[in-house]
Formats: structure tokens, C-alpha cells, sequence
């Protein structure tokens, strides 16, 4: 390796999935492992606790998922990468604080906001977006409090899995979700809810919807809960799409799955009996699914939602989308716009606004020109976009990782100049940035799991854990816990 002043600096901005197996690639790399290269990482995040969207995104309702977080955990416990958290790029530390002391960084920032949805009403009161709900029932502490919930017929536009997160969340009663981390604003939030019916609104048919065949059965699980299917929407399948269905496993399950929920429900028709939960518990709350719908405008009286129009959709001989003419509005107290994430620019960083990514060949980071700038780099959502599994993170850090390694080997990444590791932390305390640590998650850990132990679910069991929302309190308990006194 022919890179010289080692140990090599390298900076991970963002420790969400992308930032975590980025660090961990370079670490388990040949030449790392053979003791050609030695390295010093530091991760920073902007908020107090690391794992980005698999705490922040991720539904509470899906612990197997959460628990991909022992995994990072795991990685980031042994030591020999540095978090830094509660440190935003941009606001904390500029690009030219990391040229300075780093030799190499990799952003791995993510995407937060929502993708447009371009229809007129779209700024109504009781118009939101997904990712805004998301932050709040998982307890960002970025994001308000509070969330209306008045409404008794809400829309979820979307037919991705964020979507089915949010029109089961909705769906759900409070204290199904008290087992799982969800913070008690969000608990008090969704009990006063006056949500009974949820409809999930997707402008293709039943096969082609992104759903995991998983999610899409989950739908049905919430107790007293009745899917509604519009018999319509799979007579509107052809010939030719059922042999593509058929063809394919995943859409094969998830069609099929939307098959058994209208033969139950047309069963129950014909033999004239009440509709319950799947488990025979009297229905509370429905959740109605409508293919071919376009969404045409949000509807509204006095500046708030009041409904929506779609155009219903089929596909024409060559497979293509088209408008039917056919209008048809619905009444609603809110919509929840789930198509999609956008990432974000950073201060000073390449960006390209319409797919919201860092552009880069590789992982490494272009400028306007396409030239590769030397010593930046991207990885996860924020380097190809707000698209696939946590899975997908880490083929994408070998790819990058990959590309790093080949740079350094090549002489393409200059050293910086500062070779003390500790003097970004002198600038972070100069700066005044309350930044904590790795020691202060492990504190805020074990603090949220106590305040779990402490409280009890619907079943009276313990609690595995409550969040701690507030940003000071989350900054309070992990620096108290290492000796670093807060401000706050
Ligand atoms: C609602 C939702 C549900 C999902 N559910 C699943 C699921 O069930 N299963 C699954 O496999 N995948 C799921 N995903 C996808 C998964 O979350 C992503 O694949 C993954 O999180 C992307 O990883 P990332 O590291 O690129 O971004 P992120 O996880 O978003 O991490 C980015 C990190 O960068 C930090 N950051 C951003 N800007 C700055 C800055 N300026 N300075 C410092 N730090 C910064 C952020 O705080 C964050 O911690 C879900 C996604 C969403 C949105």
C-alpha cells in the first residue's frame, strides 16, 4: 500500500446502515488485515445516537428488522471506529475542517425528506408526508411532538413498503405498538386517534406494487382490523399480466395474498356474516385497498383536506399506464403522500437535485464536469438513492471501499495535513458542539431499556425499551454518563 503518512484518516459522515458497513468494509479489507494499511475512523452523525434510519425509519412494529441495530452495535462496540454523534456536517464542521484532518471522507448522509407528489392541494392542512410521519412515530427528536390525528378517514398514496409502514401504524390500535419502543408522545398521540378507516391508494394494479409479500400479508394482522378489497381491481389484471404474476415469486405472493382477502371477504358476502379480524374479533377499524387510481388533486374546504380525486388507470396493449376518464373522489380528513425519499444537498458538495444523490462513478464523488474530485466519496441512499433494503448498504460499501483502496494504491488521495487525532475534538469543544460518544450511546442505551423495564405493555409485561425523544435529554444522558457536562 503505498499510501504514506499512516495511520489513514478517514472521516464516515452519517452512521445510519451506509456509514457503519462503510467503515466496517475498510476494516476487514486485505490490506488492513494484513497489516499493510493502518487506519483511524471517526463516524459522526448528526443527531445524539447512531444508526440512522434503522432507528428513525424503520417501523417500531418490526423488531426483527430493529434488531439489525446488534448487529451495527456489535461493530461499532469493538472499538476501533470512533462515533461521533450529535455533529452535523455542514453546520459543525465544514468541508474544509475535514480536508484539514482527514485524508479520505465518505458521506453516507441518507435520505430524510419526501419526494414530491405533484398535485394541486398538495399544501392543505391534513396533507403530510410520509417521511414527516415516520420521523415522528419513531421518535426523531428533530420533529414536532405532536401529530393530528382527528381525522376518521385517512388516504396512505403510495404502493411501497413505507407505505404499508404508515397505513399500519395508522391502522393499529395504541396499545398494540406499546410493545414495541415507541416513545410516550407517540403512544398518547395514536390512543387519542379518531382513525377508522385507512385507505392505501396505488396508481397500478395489485401486481405491480413494491410490497414485500410479508408486509403485504401484515397488513391484515392489527386486531380488529377488516382489509377491504374492491373485487374491480384484480378483474382489471389480463391474461398476459397473470402469466407475468405467475412467473415471478415475489408478485406472485403478494397478488396472491390480495386474491385470499377478497375470496374471504366475498365468502363472507354470500353467507351473510358479519366481517371480523382474521382472528374473528369484531372490526374496528378498516383498511381499504384501491388499485388503478391516479392521484388528480387533494381536495379541500377553509385551507384542510377534505378529500381526494384519482382517475382510475389501466394498462393499454403494450403495457403502459394510461388514464381511463374515469374520476371518482373520496372523502378524507387526511392524506399521506408515502412515493417516495429524497436525499438532501450538503454544504459544498456535488449534488444533483432531480434524484437527490451525490453523483459519483463507483462511489467516488464527481463534480459538475464529471470529473472525480479526490479523497470524497459516497455511500448508501445518498450515493445511489432512496431505493432499496439495509442489505443493499453493504454491497454498496464494498464498492466504494473497493474504490478507496484502489485510489490509495494508486497515490490519488493526498494526505491531510493534521495528523493528531484528537485535535477535531479540541475544534468540536472549542466550537462549543456538545458531541457525544459511543460511551454515551451505551449510556442512553441502557437508559431507555430501564425506562422499558420500568413500564409495562397492554399484556402487562415489561417493556424491551421507550426512546428518549428530546435532543437535550438524549445529549443530557450520554454526557452525564462519560463525565462530559451539557449545557443543556
Ligand atoms: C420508513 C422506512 C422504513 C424502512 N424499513 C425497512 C425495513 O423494514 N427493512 C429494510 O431492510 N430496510 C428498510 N428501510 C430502508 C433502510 O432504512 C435504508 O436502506 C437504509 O437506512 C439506508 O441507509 P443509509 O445509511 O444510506 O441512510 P440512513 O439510514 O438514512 O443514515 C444516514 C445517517 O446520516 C446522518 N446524517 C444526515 N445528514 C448529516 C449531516 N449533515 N451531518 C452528519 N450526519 C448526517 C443521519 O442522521 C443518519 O443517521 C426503510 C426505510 C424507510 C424510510
Amino acid at each position: 500500500m503505498s499510501f504514506s503518512q499512516q495511520p489513514f484518516r478517514l472521516a464516515v459522515i452519517g452512521s445510519g446502515p451506509a456509514g457503519v458497513y462503510a467503515a466496517d468494509t475498510l476494516l476487514r479489507s486485505a490490506p488492513v488485515k494484513n497489516g499493510e494499511l493502518e487506519v483511524a475512523i471517526d463516524l459522526f452523525d448528526r443527531l445524539p445516537a447512531p444508526f440512522g434510519l434503522i432507528r428513525y425509519g424503520v417501523a417500531p412494529d418490526h423488531p426483527r428488522i430493529k434488531g439489525i441495530i446488534t448487529a451495527l452495535h456489535r461493530i461499532l462496540g469493538r472499538g476501533d471506529i470512533r462515533f461521533l454523534g450529535d455533529v452535523e456536517f455542514g453546520t459543525d464542521l465544514t468541508l474544509a475542517d475535514l480536508r484539514a484532518h482527514y485524508d479520505a471522507v465518505i458521506f453516507a448522509t441518507g435520505a430524510l425528506k419526501d419526494a414530491d407528489l405533484a398535485v394541486p392541494g398538495v399544501e392543505l392542512e391534513g396533507s403530510y408526508g410520509a417521511a414527516d410521519f415516520v420521523a415522528w412515530y419513531d421518535g426523531n427528536p428533530d420533529y414536532p411532538r405532536t401529530w393530528e390525528l382527528d381525522a376518521e378517514s385517512v388516504a396512505v398514496i403510495g404502493n411501497g413498503n413505507v407505505a404499508l409502514d404508515v397505513a399500519r401504524v395508522l391502522a393499529k390500535s395504541a396499545d398494540e405498538l406499546l410493545r414495541t419502543e415507541i416513545p410516550e408522545n407517540v403512544h398518547q398521540g395514536l390512543q387519542a386517534a379518531s382513525t377508522t378507516d385507512v385507505h392505501v391508494f396505488g396508481r397500478r394494479g395489485p401486481a405491480q406494487t413494491k410490497f414485500s409479500p410479508l408486509e403485504a400479508r401484515e397488513l391484515a394482522h392489527p386486531k380488529g382490523l377488516q382489509v377491504v378489497m374492491d373485487p374491480r381491481d384484480l378483474e382489471q389484471i389480463t391474461e398476459a399480466e397473470w402469466e407475468a404474476i405467475k412467473a415471478d415469486k415475489r408478485t406472485d405472493q403478494v397478488v396472491q395474498t390480495f386474491v385470499n382477502w377478497l375470496e374471504e371477504q366475498q365468502r363472507r358476502e354470500a353467507a351473510g356474516e358479519e366481517p371480523t379480524d382474521r382472528e374473528g374479533n369484531p372490526v374496528s377499524r378498516r383498511l381499504h385497498m384501491h388499485f388503478w387510481h391516479r392521484p388528480v388533486e387533494i381536495l379541500g374546504e377553509g385551507g384542510k383536506v377534505t378529500g381526494m380525486r384519482f382517475e382510475r388507470t389501466r394498462l393499454d396493449a403494450e403495457g403502459t399506464l394510461e388514464g381511463t376518464g374515469e374520476f371518482v373522489d373520496y372523502e378524507l380528513g387526511a392524506v399521506y403522500r408515502a412515493v417516495g425519499y429524497h436525499g438532501s444537498e450538503l454544504p459544498e458538495v456535488p449534488y444533483d437535485a432531480k434524484r437527490g444523490v451525490i453523483p459519483n462513478q463507483s462511489g467516488r464523488v464527481t463534480a459538475a464536469d464529471g470529473s472525480v474530485i479526490p479523497g470524497l466519496y459516497a455511500n448508501g441512499w445518498i450515493k445511489r438513492g432512496p431505493v432499496g433494503l439495509i442489505g443493499a448498504t453493504k454491497s454498496d460499501a464494498l464498492e466504494t471501499i473497493t474504490a478507496l483502496l484502489e485510489d490509495l494504491e494508486a497515490g490519488a488521495v493526498a494526505a491531510a495535513p493534521e495528523r493528531d487525532g484528537d485535535a477535531i475534538v479540541r475544534l468540536l469543544e472549542d466550537r462549543g458542539v456538545e458531541y457525544t460518544t459511543w460511551d454515551g450511546w451505551m449510556a442512553l442505551d441502557e437508559h431507555e431499556k430501564s425506562l422499558g423495564a420500568a413500564a409495562v405493555d397492554a399484556d402487562g409485561e415489561p417493556r424491551a425499551r421507550i426512546k428518549v425523544v428530546e435532543r437535550e435529554e438524549m445529549v443530557r444522558v450520554s454526557r452525564d454518563a462519560v463525565n462530559q457536562p451539557s449545557h443543556a
